[in-house]
């Protein structure tokens, strides 16, 4: 039987129990073998009965940054270097650890710090003139676009354009180079504060808006051969909880059902990629429609369903293994 090769590969990851919260062990990550994984849910109501979601990769409370990159970025930087881009997506309700996986802290660097290292590393030991690294940083909010790499008082909602050959661009985003770990983190810092001016409160302000960080990788190959230029899309998106229940604020329902649909759309895309249809919904959102060249032709992705076990999470827990079963 012909194997199906997934260009969007979908991992797990449960968190582990936060500090007074409460939780009846119902969720749990299983491995059965080095490539077959799933997640357990018990029914509470029938407590014989469990259900069961097979993933690619199923991480427990107890997987380390290390291991999540080591066994599903790693491999997907060597498609970097040789042309290709690459999107990692962290799904997720908010407080699942969307962020701690993408981000991390210092003592516990995610996907992003980890990847940048990583790149950096490679530039060092290529002839340092041959590669050029460079980021660029926006957010979606309520499907407009902003620039996290300008001022915020600067930062104009930026237009999504189309060029003549049909390829669809966010116009004006700025790109600073990247020589250093420390040009990063000043660059992410700076523009992580970005992210939190004009809203009330800062895990507000995030919860609410999709971050695509894009690292571009440019290899010459001699001055004859045409330049290879790679990407990695590091996306944190907007919390996946049900959104109709927060209250009745115009502002916050065109929020939500920005949110709702955007989500949606990209699990519709996801699923047409996996399945190799040949209509992929991309024009359906802001955030698929900006995601088109990144996923669409020669890419790859891993698409991470932040679980959290919390007994209160119970029903998006439910959602996120419900819908990352759909985008396979
Ligand atoms: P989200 O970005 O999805 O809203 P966060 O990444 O902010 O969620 O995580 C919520 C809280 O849980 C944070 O305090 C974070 O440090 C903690 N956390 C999340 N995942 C882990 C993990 N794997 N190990 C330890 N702490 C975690
Ligand atoms: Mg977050």
């Amino acid at each position: 039987m012909a194997t199906v090769h997934s260009k969007i590969k979908v991992a797990t990851r449960i968190r582990p129990q936060l500090e007074g919260e409460q939780t009846d062990g119902g969720i749990r990550a299983v491995r059965d073998g080095p490539e077959r994984s799933h997640i357990a849910v018990n029914n509470p109501r029938v407590p014989s009965q469990v259900f069961t979601f097979p993933f690619a990769s199923c991480y427990d409370e107890n997987s380390t940054q290390e291991e999540i990159f080591e066994r599903d970025i790693l491999p997907l930087l060597d498609a970097v270097y040789n042309g290709i881009t690459v999107t990692v997506f962290a799904y997720g309700v908010t407080s699942s650890g969307k962020t701690h996986t993408m981000q991390g802290s210092s003592t516990q660097p995610g996907v992003t710090p980890r990847s940048m290292e990583a790149l950096l590393q490679r530039k060092a030991v290529s002839k340092s003139s041959d590669m050029s690294i460079a980021m660029s940083y926006m957010e979606i909010y309520k499907d407009e676009v902003y620039d996290l790499l300008v001022p915020r008082d600067k930062a104009m909602k930026l237009p999504v354009r189309e060029s003549e050959t049909g390829e669809v661009f966010v116009a004006n985003l700025s790109s600073e180079p990247i020589e250093s770990m420390s040009d990063f983190d000043a660059l992410y810092a700076q523009a992580s504060k970005q992210r939190s001016v004009g809203a009330t409160n800062l895990n507000r302000a995030s919860s609410r808006s999709h971050a695509i960080l894009v690292v571009s990788v440019t290899a010459c190959r001699g001055p004859t051969e045409q330049a290879l230029v790679g990407k990695l899309l590091l996306v944190d998106l907007a919390g996946s909880e049900n959104n109709k229940h927060t209250g009745n604020d115009a502002s916050r329902m065109a929020e939500s059902a920005a949110i709702n649909r955007s989500l949606s759309v990209l699990g519709q895309v996801v699923h047409a990629l996996n399945i190799g249809a040949s209509r992929i919904p991309y024009r359906n959102s802001k955030l698929t429609r900006i995601l088109q060249p990144a996923l669409g032709g020669n890419s790859l992705g891993l698409l991470i369903c932040n679980l959290a076990p919390g007994s209160k999470f119970r029903q998006d827990t439910l959602n996120t293994l419900n819908f990352a079963s759909r985008t396979k």
